[in-house]
């Protein structure tokens, strides 16, 4: 799959556009979110819960060791609760089973040894999968992920899965975004600090944690 050149806020606009067609149509509509972590749902789920009835998914699987991926899950359920009771809303999550075994398994087998590459694309495309494949079977109305908000995760690799997840299941339930436009990232960064979130210090899989670790080493 190659990537094709968009313009630079394509899959924002997008996102706008949709929004725009959602409020028109007065309908609030069923959004399932995927959701790696706290910090990245920070401003993305207060934003889209103006718009949508959301659902949050977290299959973080992918997350070495458990303890940390159960301070990342906790971290998740904390800030939902406190959003739900600020904004009146009643957001939920829906947690998969944790089987970092099955997962490190598949992820093996496209292991180019370097962040960013062929290794984490299988991985969002199988989490991404996972949710989609949840979102058909449940009846939301779309679905989406939240990791376009993420610095280190390239925005237009994660709305071609999408889309090729549109044709694989003939349908056109993701939701194309770009959250880290327009100060994404800085909304999301003030609400990380009013609410003092955990932040993790690697992405979750083994090799970033082993990066994570000899990093730690060389630096004393
Ligand atoms: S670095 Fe992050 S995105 Fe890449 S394979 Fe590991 S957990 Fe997945």
């Amino acid at each position: 799959m190659d990537s094709v050149i968009r313009p630079k806020n394509y899959y924002y606009d997008l996102s706008q556009v949709k929004i725009a067609e959602i409020k028109a149509s007065g309908k609030r509509p069923k959004l399932l979110l995927h959701s790696c972590c706290a910090p990245c749902n920070s401003y993305v789920m207060i934003m889209l819960s103006e718009v949508f009835d959301l659902t949050l998914l977290y299959n973080g699987s992918n997350i070495v060791p458990e303890a940390e991926y159960l301070i990342r899950s906790n971290e998740l359920k904390d800030y939902t609760k406190s959003v739900n009771k600020q904004y009146n809303l009643n957001i939920q999550i829906k947690e998969f089973t944790y089987d970092t075994q099955t997962f490190h398994k598949e992820l093996a087998k496209h292991d180019d040894g370097r962040e960013g590459g062929q290794r984490c694309r299988a991985c969002y495309k199988i989490r991404m999968r996972e949710a989609y494949q949840y979102a058909l079977a449940n009846d939301f109305d779309y679905f989406t992920t939240v990791m376009t908000i993420s610095r280190q995760k390239n925005s237009i690799i994660l709305n071609e899965i999408g889309n090729d997840l549109n044709r694989e299941y003939a349908s056109d339930k993701y939701f194309f975004s770009d959250f880290k436009k327009k100060n994404g990232i800085l909304k999301s960064n003030e609400i990380i600090k009013e609410y003092d979130m955990y932040r993790q210090e690697y992405c979750g899989c083994a090799f970033s944690y082993q990066q994570y670790l000899k990093g730690k080493v060389s630096n004393g």
